[in-house]
């Protein structure tokens, strides 16, 4: 679906009176992406591609978007600030991602949704607005899903689709050991114990994603045929144990700091699930980009355990090396790259009572940490029980705010306490006592 949108005309409201001939014309072409649409309260994106037939530099400052019901905004307006340059005679196209609302779909019907908005240019000193419309259709799957359930984790795909996966047993009973394992390192169980639901969907922007309590993972139907490779190839299915993930979030709240917290956390349950299950037959794949301790010439097929190694243990090797980054530009896998040096010294043990300690404090009405510093040190205080040592001078290597006295005042501040005499019966490691 694309809309050719009329060329621009400055405003005088915005700032000089200057014609819009002598301007020459701005333009913004829109395209819905996919083009058959978006899913009913999905996500989907838009490509925009803005061109400037002006003799000046153009520069897009910011944008504002809305639903249209016949012809009238509907609901809430959103967009913001750019700062996008379009040269002289040139292109740039740039994109944004938005939801397609349910009852946005219901009042449009009959008729196809339609958001509306404009691009606010800054061109020859002057602010001109450039309007845009574009049809979002609602999209599809072209047939019903059905749904094959496991102990904790089910699959809810169309039955074409699925049947085109000889393994999906195999998988399926391996996904629930992902859930045990998961439920062995957190202690949470997810939505009441419910099925964590794979649901197929209609192509969005991402792999999968997950969109709140109760609510499926949704999975890319555009994607699935990789994934069902991947397993017939034995290779674990990677995306989905990530996603399943972001389920045992239960206490999130308490040590989410950002969006790198929260990825390292959904992969941190994957790698506990990919070390611990005794069934070894699903492999991960290890492309030689991350780190220069293990840089295989070819893309290699590893045991999932020595691939948590391989893949996480060095990567925060390059941000130990620049002085100049700040802790709060670690990424994701740096994050997990601290962490997973730890749980080679101390185990999985303290990081499971780590969990319960958050559960305990959640219980006694306690309200969390409301800074990004704030969330590290009462980890550092945490762990530096859960460890018996002194934790402070690795996450001051790191470059993390913690000091000695921060980790006083979060013992002050919260009942931090020694869980030992609690006990995961399969796990076999002990933590590792410093001798004082
Ligand atoms: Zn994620």
């Amino acid at each position: 679906m694309a809309v050719k949108t009329p060329s621009a005309s400055p405003s005088s409201a915005d700032g000089p009176d200057t014609s819009g001939a002598a301007l020459g014309q701005v333009t913004v072409d829109s395209v819905c992406v996919p083009a058959e649409g978006w899913m009913a309260g999905g996500f989907g994106k838009y490509n925009f591609a803005f061109r400037n037939g002006t003799e000046f530099p153009a520069r897009a400052t910011g944008w504002r978007a809305y639903w249209e019901v016949e012809g009238i905004p509907y609901g809430e307006e959103w967009g913001g600030d750019l700062d996008i340059e379009v040269p002289i005679g040139g292109e740039t196209v740039t994109s944004e991602i938005s939801r397609l609302p349910v009852d946005v779909i219901e009042e449009s019907s009959p008729g196809i949704p339609v958001m509306a908005g404009a691009f606010t240019f800054h061109c020859n000193g002057t602010h001109m607005q450039v309007h845009f419309r574009l049809e979002v259709p609602e999209a599809r799957l072209p047939e019903d899903t059905q749904l094959f359930c496991g102990r904790h984790v089910g699959l809810e795909m169309m039955p074409s689709h699925i049947s085109k996966l000889s393994g999906k047993d195999a998988v399926m009973q391996w996904l629930d050991r992902v859930y045990d394992a998961m439920h062995e390192l957190t202690g949470y169980t997810p939505i009441d114990g419910n099925l964590v639901i794979i649901k197929e969907c209609p192509e969005h922007p991402w792999f999968a994603y997950v969109d709140g309590a109760g609510l499926p993972i949704f999975m890319n139907t555009k994607r699935i045929d990789s994934v069902f490779d991947d397993i017939e190839r034995g290779i674990a299915p990677s995306g989905w144990v990530h996603e399943i993930g972001h389920f045992f979030d239960v206490c999130g709240k308490w040590y989410f700091w950002g969006s790198a917290s929260v990825e390292w956390q959904a992969n941190w349950k994957l790698c506990y699930a990919y070390e611990t299950i005794p069934d070894r037959s699903f492999k991960a794949v290890f492309s030689p980009n991350k780190n220069l301790a293990y840089w295989p010439e070819h893309e290699v097929v590893l045991d999932a355990r020595q691939w948590v190694d391989a893949y996480f243990l060095f990567t925060g090797d390059p941000y130990l090396a620049d002085p100049a980054r700040k802790w709060d530009t670690l990424s994701s896998d740096e994050l997990h790259s601290f962490f997973q040096r730890l749980v080679r010294v101390y185990g999985w043990e303290p990081f499971k009572r780590w969990y319960r300690t958050y559960d305990r404090f959640e219980k006694l009405g306690l309200t969390e940490p409301k800074t990004p510093e704030g969330t590290i040190q009462l980890i550092a205080a945490i762990l530096c029980k859960e460890t018996d040592s002194d934790l402070v001078p690795v996450f001051q290597r790191w470059r993390m705010p913690v000091t000695r006295e921060d980790v006083e005042a979060m013992n002050n501040k919260y009942p931090i306490k020694e869980t030992r005499g609690w006990e995961v019966k399969s796990e076999a490691r002990r933590c590792i006592r410093r001798s004082a």
